[in-house]
């Protein structure tokens, strides 16, 4: 069974390695399939695929969104939606425009919230 990781985090939010880094990392673990999801970031995005790609690991696009909702905080990874998209792009603009940069931790400046209905439907 292959190995993956679609849940990571680089020095693009509050990693603590640089999407190059932590595909060597998932190389050496011997992951065949990863999306780097910084919180809404999608700068490393790039980096991470190409890195990704000259170790010979699938890349699958991902963001890790802050949403707000009746509830409070929460926190909703997507995936398949890289840096070139209109519709990512303006979500993680706002978010970077609140204060987080680069190095910023997560307890740092309030974010831009993207407002999330969390209502429960039964199937
Ligand atoms: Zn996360």
């Amino acid at each position: 069974m292959p190995r993956v990781d679609f849940h990571t985090h680089s020095t693009f939010s509050d990693g603590a390695l640089t999407p190059v880094e932590l595909a060597a990392r998932m190389a050496a673990q011997g992951v065949a399939y990863a999306a780097l999801t910084d919180h809404d970031s999608v700068a490393g995005s790039a980096q991470f695929r190409e890195a990704l790609a000259h170790k010979g690991i699938a890349c699958v696009e991902g963001v890790e969104l802050t949403t707000m909702s009746a509830q409070g905080e929460a926190h909703l990874l997507a995936y398949a939606l890289g840096p070139d998209s209109p519709g990512i792009a303006a979500l993680v603009a706002g978010a970077r425009a609140g204060g987080r940069g680069p190095a910023a931790r997560r307890s740092e400046a309030p974010r831009r919230r993207v407002p999330c209905r969390t209502d429960v439907v039964p199937v």
